[in-house]
Order: structure tokens, then sequence, then C-alpha cells
């Protein structure tokens, strides 16, 4: 699509922030060009589970649950606990419930409440059982037509038979296949859908969780007819005097310039994929691992910086992680398989160090459990650790990309990505660990877990953790012993889920400048601007109920901008 060489505004990245941006400034009437430097929209966003975080929002209400401005400032006084970006919380709490009424008018944007979703702290003052969390709501990927190609895929392992989705709520059904009359029907259903839709499409076209988010901001930036430029990367930004005017863009066509009349917003998904600015602020431990799309290069970050932005590097942590395992697919490319809630938290696996002993409530939060990983490593990067489990937990509860019910395991060993041994010694000669020290560290997980507890670690001692387990298994659904042999051993690695680190921005999505004043002209949002979290993790969806927000604001204040020039 040709593409003309002035606009209103020009954003950067199509992921959940620039195009919340995007379809904002098209709302408010202004004409809007995305530049994405893929073939696809959706960023690490259309990987994401797509909960989105906002206290006190209208869909929770409706649900019936309780929340109040002091409750959730209350909790994020004790979870984000640094003065850094207290002004952009209070933006957040205030503007975020508005942020999404305004794109449920005005988008094809549309959330639920998450009735039952704990805070990741819920025994702080000021948390939830459920109801901040939103999710999207199911998308029929049909309405994108023929640019249906253009959305990102969903991560592989997130989906069955090579690429249908499956909503949380269909995953138990899915587990008691064949033992429950109406969920092997629903199942059958939902395998049947899939089934037809394959005759047309490549993939699943029912589409959830992140996947449907990006769709959805997608479908809303198609009906507002805005262009989208792919598969292009910017050069530099274009400034007049201190402000920020357009971008030099570098395409097919050549090197050009596109003017932004009221701005240009940065939304480039942060710099998980820059090995200098890891080197710059990650600790030596996390060492390379991203669970996030390949193109967040930190491009947002190269380009504000060169027009004088500075950097919110005073954060708890740089970036928000997750443990993660590594896999090669079978087309050859290198797998990162995201611990999120799949497994950890499951009855009958625990986490060990390179001593083989453990060092973590294994069910808290991926943040909270990555934090003693790197605190574990004292720095040091290499050091192993491993998820340990039985022939029956594997069975039940799959781990990592090994699904539940898998019955054909040994490809995942011949191939070295999961260990098997007959005993606990064997298994502890496999992973390099003193043997006596492994039976050790599982006997006495076992004798505490055969009476449903863990004094060690407390696991299952929380709604979240337990929210997280095995509903069905008791007295805690956190916890059972582990001694059916072959036992199986996964190596984890540090990873991150997004980076924390970023551009310092006003209450408007302004990025401020090294004096702490704004750059006329110049906005960011999503992990190009450094959150509001400060690396902190308070609960499901803290980076995208920001980037939405603050997308949302740049867009409103870009159309005051417009009315004022
Ligand atoms: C498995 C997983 C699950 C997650 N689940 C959740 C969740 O449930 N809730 C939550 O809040 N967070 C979640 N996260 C984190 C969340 O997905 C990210 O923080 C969020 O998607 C970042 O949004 P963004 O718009 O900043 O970036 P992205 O969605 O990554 O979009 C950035 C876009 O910019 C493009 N781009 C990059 N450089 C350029 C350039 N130079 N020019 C043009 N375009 C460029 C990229 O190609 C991409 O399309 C999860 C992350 C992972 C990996």
């Amino acid at each position: 699509m040709p593409v003309s060489d002035a606009y209103d505004v020009v954003v950067i990245g199509a992921g959940a922030g620039g195009m919340t941006a995007a379809v904002v400034a098209a709302a408010e009437g202004l004409s809007v060009l995305v530049i994405e430097k893929t073939d696809f929209v959706g960023g690490t966003t259309a990987w994401s589970g797509g909960m989105v975080w906002i206290p006190v929002n209208a869909r929770m209400k409706q649900a019936g649950l309780s929340d109040s401005p002091a409750a959730a400032a209350n909790y994020l006084a004790s979870t984000v606990p640094e003065p850094e970006n207290a002004d952009l919380r209070d933006v957040f709490l205030s503007r975020g419930p508005e942020a999404i009424d305004y794109l449920e008018a005005n988008t094809e944007v549309r959330l639920r409440a998450v009735k039952v979703y704990p805070d990741y702290y819920p025994d702080l003052p000021g948390s939830t059982a459920g109801g901040r969390v939103l999710e999207p709501v199911t998308f029929d990927g049909t309405k994108l037509g023929k640019r249906f190609w253009r959305l990102r895929a969903p991560l592989p392992e997130f989906t069955l038979f090579g690429g249908m989705m499956v909503h949380r709520s269909d995953i138990p059904h899915f587990r008691k296949f064949g033992r429950s009359f109406r969920s092997t029907l629903r199942s059958l259903r939902l395998i049947s859908k899939y089934a037809v839709q394959r005759l047309r499409a490549p993939r699943g076209m029912t589409l959830h969780l992140g996947n449907a988010l990006a769709a959805r901001l997608y479908a809303s930036l198609l009906a507002r007819k805005v262009e989208v430029l792919f598969g292009t990367g910017v050069e530099q930004l274009l400034a007049d005097g201190d402000a920020v005017r357009g971008v030099q863009i570098a395409d097919p066509l050549g090197v050009r310039s596109i003017v932004a009349h009221k701005g240009v917003v940065l939304a480039t998904g942060g710099f998980s994929h820059n090995a200098g600015l890891r080197e710059q602020f990650f600790p030596a431990a996390a060492g390379s691992v991203s669970a996030t799309a390949p193109a967040g290069t930190g491009d947002g970050l190269r380009l504000a910086m060169a027009g004088g932005a500075g950097i919110g590097a005073n954060v708890a942590d740089p970036a928000y992680w997750v443990p993660a395992s590594l896999f090669r697919r079978a087309d050859g490319s290198q797998g990162v398989f995201p611990h999120t809630v799949t497994d950890r938290a499951k009855p009958g696996v625990i986490a060990v160090n390179a001593a083989g002993r453990r060092f973590v409530n294994e069910a808290l939060s991926y943040h909270e459990f990555v934090r003693a990983m790197l605190a574990d490593g004292n720095d040091t990067a290499g050091r192993s650790f491993y998820l340990v489990c039985d022939r029956q937990f594997l069975w039940s509860y799959g781990l990592g990309r090994i699904k539940p019910f898998t019955w054909r395991i040994g490809r995942y060993v011949r191939s070295g990505e999961l260990i098997e041994a007959p005993g606990l010694e064997a298994l502890a000669d496999l992973i390099g660990v003193e043997r006596s020290v492994l039976s050790l560290t599982v006997e006495k997980y076992n004798t505490d877990a055969r009476m449903g507890r863990d004094l060690e670690f407390g696991r299952g001692t929380t709604i979240y953790q337990r929210h997280l387990g095995d509903p069905d298994h008791f007295p805690n659904p956190c916890v059972a012993p582990i001694e059916r042999a072959p036992f199986y051993a996964l190596r984890i690695y540090p990873a991150d889920l997004g980076t924390a680190v970023g551009l310092r921005t006003d209450a408007e999505a302004r990025v401020l400048n090294g004096d702490g004043v704004p750059i006329v002209g110049l906005y960011a949002c999503g992990n190009d601007m450094g959150s509001i979290m400060n690396g902190n993790y308070p609960g499901p969806g803290i980076t995208l109920g920001p980037a939405l927000t603050f997308g949302y604001i740049a867009g409103r204040h870009l159309a005051r901008q417009g009315r004022q020039a």
C-alpha cells in the first residue's frame, strides 16, 4: 500500500501499546500511520496470556466484585514501595478504568473480568481474589478476513493439534476427556470446530488470550482505516529544534521522511533482545534467555536516547522474570517455554539448584521464582536449576512443553531436553548433583508432602498458590510426594517476559529528557516506557494494563495537541 509522507501521528510498533495509541488517536479524528518492523502485528502481546490488570474496573463491579481506589492504592503501596513513578501509578489508577471504558465504546476491544484470579501477594493489604484482572473476550479470526495472516501466531507450544488455541476454562474439560461425558462432549465440539477451520486456514480461527487482544486491536485499526506499514525499520526521529516532527524510514522504496504533525509514539516493546542493554541493566545471573518475541531489540530506546531522552533505571528489577526451559522445534528453531502457570505449582514437582537443594516455594509467582534463582546464583551466570518430578506428575500435569497425558515421551528424552532415570541416584548423576543431597532433598519434601504440607517453603499457603495448584488434589492442591519411578528432570533458566527499565515519561505519556522536561512530540507506551511497577509484579496483567492505559493517554493527548495547534 503506498504511504503518504505526512500524518498527524506516527506510531512505531504494532503491539498492545502501539495499536492502542494508534486506534485512540484515530478515533479522536487524527490521521495515523503505524510502522511495524516485522510482517506481523501483535509482538509479544500476541504470545501473551492477554491478562490486563486494571483495579476498580467497571467489569468487576458488574460481576459483583468489590474494589476501591483506596484498596488498590494501598496494595500498590506495599507491592511497589519505591517512590519512583508514584505519580504515574496514581494516573494509572485513576485513568485505567476510563481507558478500558473508552476502548470498549470506540474499538473492537472487549474484555471481561476474570472472577477468580488472586493478586500475587494476597496476604498484603488491599489485595483482591479476582476481578482486577480482565481477559480479552474470544475473537473470531475470520473477522480479519484476508488480513488474518498478518496477526502473529500464538506460541505453538500453547496450542493443541498444531494450531488450536484453548481457553483457560476449557483446559479442565480436556483433562477430563474420556472420564466425564459432559467434558468429552465439550472437547469434541471444540475439536470438530477446529477441524473445520483448518480446511480454510493454517491454524485455528477461534482466538483467545493475548492473540485475541492483538486481533481485536488490529481489527480496530482496520475498522478505522489506519495504515500499517509492515517490514519497515525507523532509522531516526526527525527533529525541529527540540521538538520531534517525524521519522526517517528505510523501506524498499529507499530512505525517506514521514512527517508527524502532532507527534511520534514509541511502542517497540522494550529491549529484551538487545544484548548490550541487557548487559547494562540486567544482573549477570539473568543470562540471555527471553520468552519475548524477537523484534524487541530496544529500537524505541535507541531512537529516543539519540534525541536526549532519559532512562528510568531506578528499579527493583530491570525486567519481569519467568523461569523458562529450552528446546529445539521440529523445524530447527529454538523454543523457549515460559513456566508461568502450567506446572510449577501443581502437586508433585520441586525445583532444585546446582547443589541439588530446593531454594524456593515453587508455587510463588514466576517473577518471585526467578528472583530466588538469581539470589541463589549469586550473580553467577550459567548455574543450573532443574524441575524434578516423577512419571505420575508428568502424566497428570505435563512439564514445560510436554503436555499432560503424553504417551510417547521418548523423543523428549532422546533429544536431551527431558532427563529420565530409573532412580533418584541415577537422576542425580545425570544432572550433576551429589546423590545423597538430591535423595535427601526429595525425602525431606516427601515426608511433609505425604501429610499435605511443605514446612520448608510453605507451598500452598496462599489463595494465589492454591489457585495455581490442582483443585481436585487434597488436602493441599500444591503438594504431593515424588515417589513413583521413573524420575524426571527438566533444566530451567532465568528468562524475561518483558523489560521494566525504559524511557522516563510524564502523566501524558510524553517522553522526558535528561532534565525531566517533556520532549515535544515524543510519546512512549508499552515496554518502551519505563514500567510504573518499577520491576515489581503485583498481579496478573501488570504490563498490559499500563500498556493499554498509557497508549490511550498518549492517543488522547495527541488529539488535544491537535486542537491546540
Ligand atoms: C508468554 C508470555 C505471557 C505473557 N502474559 C502476559 C499477561 O497475561 N499479561 C501481561 O500484562 N503481560 C504479559 N506478558 C508480557 C507482555 O506480553 C508484554 O509486556 C507486552 O506484550 C508488551 O507490549 P508492547 O506493546 O510493549 O510490545 P509488543 O507487544 O512486543 O509489540 C512491540 C511491536 O513493536 C515492533 N517493533 C520492534 N521494533 C520496531 C521498530 N524499530 N520499528 C517498528 N516496529 C518495531 C515489534 O515487532 C512488535 O510488533 C507476557 C509475556 C510472555 C512472553
